[in-house]
């Protein structure tokens, strides 16, 4: 899905997408292009729940890149590898977190 931006014959910049949502309007233009490109390109975050920005995102162990069992409503994760071997092959610079802490991203 791509997003642009159009500006309407009011001066407003509008943002939408290829499948015709539009969210947002009247930015500045300075904010509409920097939203436009966080849209437009992939995005990781580490927290309980996806952003609802009308991507599609998928989850991953935010400590080992494992895939992560959405165990319930929640979105609790659980690393899908061992303890074992999450615990021994974390990704560059994670080694600090925790097991089963959630990183949702987008394609
Ligand atoms: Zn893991």
């Amino acid at each position: 899905m791509k997003w642009h931006l159009r500006v309407n014959n009011h001066g407003e910049y509008l943002i939408s997408n290829t499948e015709g949502t539009e969210i947002a309007q009247a930015f500045s233009e300075q904010y509409a292009f920097l939203l436009l490109d966080a849209l437009n390109h992939p995005a990781t975050i580490m927290a309980k729940y996806p952003p609802q920005d009308g991507r599609e995102w998928y989850c991953q162990c935010a400590r080992c890149g494992s895939s992560v069992y959405e165990a319930d409503e929640e979105f609790s994760g659980v690393c899908m590898s061992s303890p074992e071997w999450c615990e021994a092959n974390p990704l560059p610079r994670r080694e600090h977190i925790k097991r089963g802490k959630v990183e949702w991203f987008t394609l």
